[in-house]
């Protein structure tokens, strides 16, 4: 069995603020997630559903996989707000974290293989059919507040996850323990209701989340959510924004640090939301090169301005 320690250093080495490693198993929340689909949580999202069988068992992704080597990225950084401009969620401010990240496990995955003989692997970072969270939490990374976002206790949830699932055996660490007391912030703050309590346990209704809204949801968003979006025009931070534990604190120095990673920071300039909200297709082009909010399309993007737009003579 391969000691961690080198792995971590590594992981540290390459930029990566958090790096775990836990067994290859049957991911501990499987049952929940199908419930959560059952229930239909997951709006319009199909591509959810799709390979339910291959998340139960991370060897459907790599057959001789024995450990799982989960590491974590800061992408915390200030987001001011300005009328009338859009509200972009931090994580997609920067570079798209799917290149960011894989290109940093692509490197540790080389430094595996000049190692050790043999070496098999699989990059995963948002893009297979696998329970990351699930896998972060058995790595140690972090447990599931009741925004269902994984919480770090010492760092906080600023944090993207990705995935190198290999052949090697590697010590396990411990699971992440925590949980959130009898806070219930974002609960309260999040605009739309979409915090849920049901089957013992908080879950995020995709219907009635922002982030689904401004990003997944393709035609009109119903009226009284419109009224809701209070700006937010791809994705979502407010259920992080309130968490106590992304709020710096004296005896927690690495809670609510800025992110280190210079592909992660803010580099475009956004139009506002009246200019956004007619589009042409060549600026879109250009303003979302390599950047996450391509995914919402341009018609999305020019819905969410269009609902967002406030009128400052009324
Ligand atoms: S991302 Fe926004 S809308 Fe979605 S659960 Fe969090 S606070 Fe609510
Ligand atoms: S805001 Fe409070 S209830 Fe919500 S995830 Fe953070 S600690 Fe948990």
């Amino acid at each position: 069995m391969l000691s961690t320690e080198p792995i971590k250093a590594q992981a540290r080495a390459l930029g990566f603020d958090l790096c775990g490693v836990c067994a290859a198993q049957e991911p501990p929340h499987w049952s929940a997630y199908r419930d959560w689909l059952d229930r239909g949580r997951d709006a319009s999202m199909d591509y959810l559903r799709r390979h339910l069988d291959a998340k139960r068992d991370p060897r459907s992704l790599l057959p001789s996989c024995q450990s799982i080597i989960a590491v974590g990225l800061n992408y915390n950084q200030p987001n001011p707000i300005s009328a009338n401009r859009p509200r972009i969620a931090r994580y997609a401010l920067g570079r798209d974290y799917h290149k960011v990240i894989r290109g940093k496990l692509k490197r540790l995955g080389e430094w595996l293989g000049q190692e050790h003989a043999n070496v098999e692997q699989r990059i995963c970072v948002d893009s297979a059919p696998l329970m990351e969270r699930d896998f972060a939490l058995l790595a140690g990374l972090g447990w599931y507040g009741k925004n269902t976002m994984l919480i770090n206790s010492q760092r906080g949830s600023w944090f993207l996850l990705g995935f190198l699932l290999t052949n090697l055996s590697i010590d396990s660490d411990t699971p992440a323990i925590g949980n959130c007391g009898k806070c219930r912030a974002c609960i309260d703050a999040c605009p739309t209701g979409a915090i849920v309590h049901e089957d013992g346990r908080w879950q995020v209704d995709a219907r009635r989340c922002i982030s689904y809204l401004t990003i997944e949801h393709r035609g009109e968003i119903e009226g009284g959510l419109q009224a809701r979006m209070g700006g937010w025009t791809f994705g979502c931070d407010i259920c992080q924004e309130v968490c106590p534990f992304n709020r710096p604190r004296p005896s927690q120095p690495l809670r609510a640090v800025q992110t280190q990673e210079k592909d992660f920071l803010a580099v475009r300039e956004w139009p506002g939301l009246q200019q956004l909200r007619v589009i042409e297709q060549q600026d879109w082009d250009r303003l979302t090169q390599g950047s996450p909010v391509r995914r919402a399309g341009i018609e999305g993007l020019r819905r969410n301005a269009s609902v967002n737009l406030v009128d400052e003579n009324a």
